[in-house]
């Protein structure tokens, strides 16, 4: 494995912030910006942000622009540091280290000068995390490379926690904050984690690649960083969060309202009630692997978390107009740096990974090919993601009955098989179909009048009989 450098230069994508630039991108969705839920006016005009949970003024307090910037700084130190620790098997006290660099706004003789208040940033599991890089083939240097040489994109796509997001410029990396209860959770699950990505790197479960947390003004924001399931260099068309439960399972008016808004299991149901359709080997891979997943879950009593599913259109992204902000745009003027193995949803179900392959000489774009009942051709990009919050549990619990008055079997928190059991089923019946096989001609005779009347059942079905070959 490749080692960053030791004198990493501490400056690396610092100085290239432009405080002019719009506030956040909406993910994917054509370019769209728009402020952030979160930003609200200030009385002096300048406005004040909510960092992921956390209220946080001008008065010693930070601005998202001081955090992109700090998380820079702090990754860029924590790599360089990495890089004189000699490489060696991963021991248990490695998942409880803690390492922590002050950042004086002034400099200090580890740490350059900046333009923000003073902070510490604190590495959670460096070694352990070194390993989890090189299992799934991301040099140090490539992870600075792609965290730190640009700035950070601030997307517009928060949940209902509140959580920032950033993706990484080169579409690799999400970096998410979160509440200090998923960071100690995350700590707590990751030897056990890992053991089972080692075994099984095909998976849809989210990657970590680091947790950190910037402390600044008498706050602690934690980030952690993950793989990204969404390229925005991909216009998506239609994205949903799915649990497999139908309480209150539809997207709120101001989630509509967005230019990409987060639509849920109801709203699945009513758009595309008659599923996705995929070849049978791509749906076999793609059960398995949520199979699979859901069973790794289970066993950390793991529940509540989603499948994302983001869809691009190809038939409708050929008849629309490129926008400015141009789809499938690469930027060539930066070296692509190694891509991460089994990143893309197509990697993530079948298990091969493309060594020093790049998004652009992938026809799919790493995305999973499939047609609706149009017969229109898809390629859907999902991972499972909220993984973190089963600390909730308890609270939730008390709102549970609500549900259970609404619908007994449709309550959202369940006990962890249930859940599971609930959620692989709803992806593999309803959200996901095999497209049926075209009879041959000889059991066609065979069978003639039944399979017409089958056919006349359902007219969906009727159309994607005749979809010769998917992509
Ligand atoms: P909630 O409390 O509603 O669950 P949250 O703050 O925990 O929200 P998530 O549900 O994890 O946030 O994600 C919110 C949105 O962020 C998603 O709908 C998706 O658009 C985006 N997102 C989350 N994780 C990823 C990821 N790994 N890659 C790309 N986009 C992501």
């Amino acid at each position: 494995m490749a080692s960053a450098s030791s004198q990493p230069s501490l400056a690396v994508g610092f100085s290239s912030f432009d405080p002019g630039a719009p506030s956040c991108t909406a993910s994917s969705a054509s370019g769209i910006l728009s402020p952030t839920a979160s930003e609200v006016p200030y009385a002096s005009g300048m406005p004040i942000k909510k960092i992921g949970h956390r209220s946080v003024d001008s008065s010693g307090g930070t601005t998202s622009s001081a955090l992109k910037g700090a998380i820079q700084l702090g990754i860029t130190h924590t790599v360089g540091s990495l890089s004189t620790k000699p490489e060696r098997d991963v021991l248990m006290q490695d998942f409880h280290m803690v390492e922590s660099i002050f950042f004086p706004s002034e400099g200090s003789n580890l740490t350059p000068a900046h333009h923000y208040n003073a902070f510490r940033f604190k590495t959670y599991a460096p070694v352990a995390f070194r390993y989890f890089w090189e299992l799934f083939g991301i040099r140090p240097d490539d992870y600075l490379y792609s965290l730190c040489s640009e700035p950070l994109i601030e997307l517009c796509s928060s949940g209902a926690s509140g959580s920032l997001f950033y993706v990484s410029s080169d579409d690799e990396f999400i970096v998410k904050t979160v509440r200090h209860k998923e960071a100690e959770f995350l700590q707590k699950l990751l030897p056990g984690y890992y053991i089972n990505l080692n075994q099984n790197p095909r998976t849809l479960l989210p990657k970590f690649y680091g947790l950190y947390c910037v402390q600044t003004g008498g706050k602690n924001i934690r980030i952690v960083v993950m793989n990204n399931l969404l390229p925005i260099s991909v216009k998506m068309h239609i994205k949903y969060d799915l649990k497999g439960s139908t309480y209150k399972r539809r997207a709120s008016q101001k989630e509509r309202e967005k230019p990409l808004p987060t639509f849920k299991d109801l709203d699945f149901l009513q758009d595309i009630p008659d599923g996705l359709f995929l070849d049978a080997d791509t749906y076999n891979a793609l059960c398995k692997t949520l199979q699979r997943d859901c069973l790794v879950l289970q066993s950390f009593k793991i529940m509540d978390y989603s499948l994302l599913m983001s869809i691009h259109n190809i038939d409708h992204a050929q008849r629309e107009p490129l926008s400015s902000e141009t789809q499938y745009s690469v930027d060539t003027r930066r070296p692509a740096p190694q891509k991460a193995l089994y990143s893309t949803a197509m990697e993530s179900i079948q298990g091969e990974a493309r060594r020093g392959g790049t998004m652009e000489t992938d026809d799919h774009m790493g995305g999973i090919p499939a047609r609706n009942s149009k017969g229109e051709r898809l390629l859907l990009y999902i991972g499972i993601i909220d993984i973190l919050q089963s600390y909730r549990f308890v609270k939730k619990l008390e709102h549970s009955w609500k549900a259970v008055v609404h619908d007994g079997d449709a309550v959202s928190v369940h006990r962890p098989g249930f859940y599971a059991e609930r959620f692989q089923r709803f992806m593999c019946n309803t959200v996901f179909k095999k497209i049926p096989l075209k009879p041959s001609p000889s059991k066609k005779l065979r069978s003639g009048s039944s399979f017409s009347r089958r056919a006349g059942s359902s007219g969906n079905s009727l159309s994607l009989i005749h979809i010769s070959e998917p992509t």
